[in-house]
């Protein structure tokens, strides 16, 4: 189940890619094409989990050299999470579940009183976090010209106080990037901070803090090849150190007597409980890989994009969502309908005749995907990665094209084959 598909003969021409993934040779046909749901596992990764086990242990609380060992791996892991971002010295490193757990850790962390400015694209991790009477949700703008003068309007009529400005890297919807480099500078004029939910750009382009001037990172390790339970945020730690614990309990203590508990004001105030060491491990190896081979990844991915959108173009019917028009920059993430056919059927057709994975739905961004798609209900979304072949591409366009053969019903309101005769893993109860 875990040979490695060494992609080192380019699925496009001109790209050099060697980046091995786990599961790439499942015992059912299946071309991956959700990268930007959950991407798979690094070779890397899974070969540093496997190192990593044999030493595991407690974190900041063992003598044992077991336990030291666990805390290096774990301390460690921070300085290259900060280098993966372009981080300043001075920011702090906060690992946590996920991209939602991070941008949830935030809003609890800006001091009462915040004007949080977002646009209403925003994943539901950056969209709903937010509380309090200073909430700004700003309609879709039609370009990124508009999304500056917008976010420069919002914030001359904020109450005067901290302000915060949340934004997206690239769209989970459409893939369309983000102007965030633009809307920092307006941010930084109207003395606001502002936080980049880096979950779909992180695992497409570099990051940088510095170079983009935004405050806070947040981002997935299970979207960055490393589906072991970790994400991060990183960014200026005086909010985050004057903020009440996150989750309270061990670890997040300096001390705790019968009069009162003193808060640590470091990256464990944050990080109650025994932190996940195999997790931020494999966040950390998965970064440092891409950041290795990031020219390879961006060819790949460009080659691989234009072949999926040409492709597309060649289905009677189908229209791609775009927020900005089709010549804007955009990472391989693709949402699109197909007139006379129902997305949900269409991925259960597509994944049971033709072993392709899309994603089907809202995608968690139920505002802005209603208002591209006009009428219906759900769009389908082919999503590019590391693990994705030309071969893939052209498989999910023959698919598109062709008729289903098999029946289908709705089951749990979703679309399934009557009959599957594709084996379930043993490892699956009542397989
Ligand atoms: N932000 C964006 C743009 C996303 O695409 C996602 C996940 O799809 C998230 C945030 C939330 O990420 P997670 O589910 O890992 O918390």
């Amino acid at each position: 189940m875990t040979l490695a598909l060494n992609l080192a003969v380019p699925a496009v021409a001109g790209a050099r890619l060697d980046v091995p993934l786990v599961g790439t040779d499942l015992t059912v046909p299946y071309a991956n094409l959700d990268h930007a749901a959950s991407a798979p596992c690094l070779e890397a990764v899974q070969d540093a989990v496997n190192e990593l086990i044999p030493w595991y242990a407690s974190v900041h609380r063992g003598a044992g050299f077991a336990s030291q060992v666990s805390t290096r791996v774990y301390e460690q892991a921070r300085d290259v999470l900060r280098r993966f971002v372009g981080a300043h010295r001075s920011d702090t490193v906060i690992f946590t579940r996920n991209t939602t757990d991070a941008l949830n850790l935030l809003a609890r962390a800006v001091p009462a009183g915040t004007s949080v400015v977002l646009f209403d694209t925003e994943h539901h991790a950056a969209l709903l976090p937010w509380r309090g009477p200073h909430v700004f949700r700003l309609p879709t703008p039609p370009n990124p010209g508009d999304a500056v003068l917008a976010l420069e309007d919002a914030l001359r009529s904020c109450p005067a106080g901290p302000r915060l400005v949340v934004v997206t890297g690239a769209s989970n919807v459409t893939g369309e990037v983000w102007p965030v480099a633009r809307l920092a500078e307006v941010a930084r004029r109207h003395g606001a901070r502002i936080a980049l939910d880096a979950a779909q750009l992180a695992p497409h382009r570099p990051v940088d803090i510095q170079a983009l001037d935004v405050d806070y990172v947040a981002l997935s390790g299970h979207k960055l090849y490393a589906p072991f339970g970790a994400g991060a945020l990183i960014g200026r730690a005086d909010w985050l150190r004057a903020a009440p614990p996150y989750l309270i309990g061990g670890g997040a203590t300096r001390a705790v007597t019968s009069r009162g508990v003193s808060w640590s004001d470091g990256p464990e105030r944050h990080e109650g409980g025994s932190p996940n060491v195999v997790g931020v491990h494999a966040l950390a190896v998965a970064c440092s890989t891409l950041a290795r081979h990031w020219d390879a990844i961006i060819t790949h991915e460009r080659d691989l994009l234009a072949r999926l959108r040409s492709g597309l173009a060649s289905v009677p019917g189908l229209r791609s969502l775009s927020l900005f028009g089709p010549d804007h920059d955009r990472v391989g993430v693709v949402s699109f309908t197909v007139d006379g056919r129902n997305a949900g059927l269409l991925a259960a057709v597509l994944s049971a005749e033709h072993g392709v994975g899309v994603r089907d739905g809202l995608f968690c961004a139920h505002i802005a995907t209603r208002r591209l798609l006009g009428s219906g209900d759900r769009a389908l979304r082919a999503s590019l990665g590391l693990g994705s072949t030309a071969e893939h591409v052209d498989r999910l366009i023959a698919g598109l094209h062709d008729e289903p053969r098999w029946d289908y019903a709705l089951v749990d309101g979703r679309w399934a084959p009557s009959a599957d005769s594709r084996p379930l893993p043993p490892f699956i109860a009542n397989a």
